[in-house]
């Protein structure tokens, strides 16, 4: 009789990562002792039975062509020992098991324009999204950004000279990647969509876009005898969710697609509960390519954190502290009644969808 056939494995999902480990870690999977910092970007992990592992965490620009990342490889075949790990941040981290090999490898990625930092109390590299590489809907360039600012910040991120650790992100639209940070920048539609109606007879798929708008704003109609769409601009909220699967309700626009500051956001239980962002600045022109009324923003924000806030003190704990009156005053950033938005007018609006009931 014919043996049954092996059942093949399912090739999807995420891959064992223990296939991927540094040998030092796969030993010591967790049975570490301690760990601590001998200098801004690197971590030094001790474990139980004696073994010690050298982390050295270097930036990177997340967006990598072919050259950058063969160089990267070769740091790691030459001056570290072939093993690499991306932290959420971007950051790109090599693991080694000796101290002498540390400063070699430190001295080389400084050399290739790979700043070494970004642990501890610094400000570690930006979680940008991923933008026109992958995404359709993208209001901006995050990483364009994101450069920008980093290039200003560099020292922060190679010194731990904040009152604790500060995470920055950036998304390049309203609804989607980017997550709670101390500080992001995040796009921000001005205007409903503008509609093409004979495109969107053509192209648009419709239901895909009426099921999509999350206040239920998108409306079936016949527009000079075609099947298109309209929207009801009174319960349009701007948030850019139709234009996806129907390009030609086109809200990206140079003047009225801008950029938002909101800050306080943290996912950690650290200390304090984890926290939602606030918005505190709006209206700041989406201006490449060196965007400089954001960074004058966030570097505005970030300053008077650093001066102002006590020792472990997120960025949260201290507008909790001082209060959000003392926040704009010290910022000297203009307070309008649609900042720090309290989400009260979000229960009439999301109750119009057929998506949220609460
Ligand atoms: S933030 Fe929005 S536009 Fe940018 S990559 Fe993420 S989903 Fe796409
Ligand atoms: S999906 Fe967003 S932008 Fe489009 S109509 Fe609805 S609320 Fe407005």
């Amino acid at each position: 009789m014919a043996q049954p056939q092996m059942r093949r494995a399912i090739e999807s999902g995420v891959p064992d990562n223990q296939q991927y480990l540094h040998p030092l870690l796969k030993k010591n999977y967790g049975n570490w002792k301690y760990h601590d910092r001998p200098r801004p970007g690197v971590l030094h992990h001790v474990a139980h039975g004696g073994d010690q592992v050298w982390t050295v965490r270097a930036g990177t620009q997340r967006q990598m062509d072919v050259f950058t990342i063969r160089r990267l490889c070769d740091i790691a075949d030459q001056y570290a020992e072939g093993h690499v790990r991306f932290t959420i941040r971007s950051n790109i981290e090599f693991m080694l098991s000796s101290e002498a090999k540390v400063a070699p490898l430190i001295a080389e990625l400084e050399k290739s324009g790979f700043p070494v930092g970004g642990t501890g109390n610094s400000v570690s590299m930006i979680a940008h999204t991923q933008g026109w590489l992958h995404c359709d809907i993208p209001g901006t360039d995050a990483s364009g950004a994101v450069k920008a600012l980093m290039d200003e910040l560099i020292d922060e991120f190679r010194k731990e000279e904040m009152p604790n650790r500060v995470h920055l992100s950036t998304s390049c639209c309203e609804i989607n990647c980017g997550g709670q940070a101390d500080i992001a920048i995040i796009i921000q539609h001005t205007k409903p969509p503008k509609l093409n109606h004979d495109l969107i007879a053509n192209v648009g798929e419709r239901p895909a876009v009426v099921a999509r708008c999350p206040v239920a704003a998108i409306r079936p109609a016949l527009v000079n005898g075609k099947p298109s769409l309209e929207v009801d601009e009174k319960k349009c909220i701007c948030c850019g969710a139709c234009y996806p699967p129907c390009p030609p309700m086109q809200i990206n626009d140079p003047e009225h697609s801008k950029f938002a500051i909101w800050v306080g956001g943290k996912n950690s239980n650290a200390r304090a509960k984890p926290t939602f962002m606030k918005m505190v600045a709006a209206g700041i022109p989406n201006n490449p390519p060196r965007w400089p009324e954001v960074s004058e923003v966030v570097k505005r924000i970030l300053y008077v954190y650093k001066d102002d806030a006590r020792p472990w003190e997120r960025l949260s704990d201290w507008v909790e502290r001082i209060g959000w009156p003392r926040f704009f005053e010290k910022t000297d950033l203009p307070f309008t009644k649609y900042l720090i938005d309290d989400w009260r007018g979000a229960r009439a609006n999301l109750n119009a969808s057929t998506h949220i009931r609460f």
